[in-house]
């Protein structure tokens, strides 16, 4: 598995087990509506809800980079700076599989 893969990977099962967190959330808000309104119990799910969202929108964020990269890697263009058009250096790449632009572009 490339550095790439392994990246698009990673991204992909975080997904999954955020979206497996949420779907558990989701379960226990249904329960925790049927109650009283003004459980604590209640702000905890929601504050719990947008973090998780916010991290869902984080690794779907780094699955759709990861495809992206994975279209350049086809066309032959992956590594290449999308500004300057000079190779981003290996050890770049290394950090931040899907980066798209060079240290000097950033
Ligand atoms: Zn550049």
């Amino acid at each position: 598995m490339s550095t790439l893969e392994a990246y698009r990977h990673e991204a992909a099962e975080r997904l999954a087990r955020i979206d497996a967190d949420l779907a558990a959330l989701r379960a226990a808000r249904a329960v925790d509506n049927a109650d009283d309104e003004h459980d604590p119990e209640g702000s905890t799910l929601a504050s719990d809800w947008s973090q998780l969202s916010g991290l869902r929108a984080e690794a779907l964020a780094q699955l759709r980079e990861a495809d992206d990269a994975l279209e350049r890697v086809a066309a032959g263009t992956y590594g290449t700076c999308t500004r300057c058009g000079r190779q981003i250096p290996a050890a770049r790449l290394a950090v931040r599989p899907a980066a798209t632009t060079c240290v000097g572009c950033v």
